[in-house]
């Protein structure tokens, strides 16, 4: 039996002809950037996030640029970011001209640990990026408290956590403005690249919306020095379609998940994210922390399952930090040892998830 990673064939093809009529109103209309889908589709995933404001941008990497940007954030300022992320994270502080201040992660949740902030917290200090890792979410309560208690901003990054439910309220809706991704692997992907802003301040959506149009908001008329991050009109008729269906598959992919934990949880080699029961896990990425990971990712591709490491190498140890100085981050570099990410997505059968159960197991018997 073969498993891939990610099947996002079977995923696309019930909403085939759905695409067609997207691209055939956008050849129609002539609208490609901007335009009226992207309207739409902020007004549908702003309702879907209970927040007030949502501005497409085209990338997530972009939507956090440009957030940090409206927020006020640049040059010495200090942004606290976990030491574990995907690298877009940090990417975005360095940007706008900060400096990522890592926070080492919690031994059981594999977030920012919360209780280690505090520490970290300088003159200096401006903002904390809170990512909800995985489709897990940060206890924002406490979170909120703490920056609440320093007076510093706070800007989510739920580009793995669209739908992510903290004591019912929605991922993305937390901070005072908000960046996501909708790279075609995450829960809620284009057909290409793309990402969204989000917030309840008037204030900061304008100033969004105006960066992210070459800092205008009136044709020719440019009052800040922004940049060109339009989100697709193609792109945002895609994503109002696959909107539609995220809570369904959010759902599958927790009930696969629930299926690989049910199978796995008594092996003692493994362990799981922990997260809190008032949080409404999506799944994103289901990641075991496991004994002798280099063997078993060999054994498992030997026989034909597709598994990744999210991520190899933390942020402070790449290349393009190596000018800067950063505390060591033990319980991170652990983990980076670790973990695998097992095939999980809407659409994997439980024969194949079942299969991907046994050769665990079998390796560690
Ligand atoms: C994917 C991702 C991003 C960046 O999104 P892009 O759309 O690829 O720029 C940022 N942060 C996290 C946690 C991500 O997973």
């Amino acid at each position: 039996m073969k498993v891939p990673f990610i099947d996002l064939n079977s995923l696309h093809a019930p909403l085939e002809k759905n695409f067609q009529d997207v691209l055939l109103n956008c050849l129609d209309t002539n609208q490609f950037i901007l335009g009226d889908y992207v309207q739409q589709f902020e007004v549908e995933f702003a309702k879907y996030c209970g927040v007030q404001h949502a501005i497409g941008v085209a990338s997530g990497a972009d939507a956090l640029k440009i957030s940090l940007k409206v927020a006020g954030i640049g040059e010495g300022d200090e942004v606290i970011v976990p030491a574990h992320t995907f690298i877009a994270t940090w990417f975005a502080v360095t940007e706008v001209g900060a400096i990522p201040v890592p926070v080492d992660i919690d031994m059981q949740t594999w977030l920012m640990d919360l209780s280690k902030i505090k520490a970290k917290i300088s003159a200096k200090t401006k903002a904390i990026i809170p990512v909800h890792l995985y489709g897990s979410m940060v206890e924002m309560d406490e979170l909120l408290a703490i920056s609440k208690e320093h007076k510093l901003l706070v800007v989510e990054d739920f580009a793995q956590a669209h739908g992510s439910v903290f004591k019912g309220q929605k991922a993305g809706s937390f901070g005072l403005i908000n960046a996501t991704s909708f790279y075609p692997g995450k829960n809620l992907g284009a057909l290409g690249d793309g990402g969204m802003i989000t917030t309840n301040d008037d204030y900061l959506a304008e100033l969004a919306r105006t960066y992210r149009n070459t800092g205008s908001l009136k044709k020719y008329e440019h009052t800040v020095l922004g940049y060109n991050s339009r989100l697709d009109n193609l792109q945002a008729g895609f994503l109002l379609e696959k909107l539609n269906f995220l809570d369904v598959w959010n759902k599958e992919r927790n009930q696969l998940a629930s299926h690989y934990l049910s199978r796995l949880q008594e092996c003692e080699n493994l362990q799981f994210q922990q997260s809190d029961i008032t949080i409404y896990h999506t799944y994103h990425l289901l990641v075991i922390k496991c004994e002798r990971r280099d063997e078993l990712l060999a054994f498992l591709k030997e026989h034909e399952i597709d598994v990744i490491i999210h991520y190899p190498t933390a942020p402070y140890a790449q290349e393009a930090y190596k000018d800067y100085l950063f505390d060591s981050y033990p319980i991170t570099d652990l983990l980076l040892k670790r973990i695998i990410s097992l095939p999980l997505f809407p659409g994997l059968s439980i024969k194949q998830i079942d299969y991907v159960c046994d050769k665990i197991l079998e390796f560690y018997a």
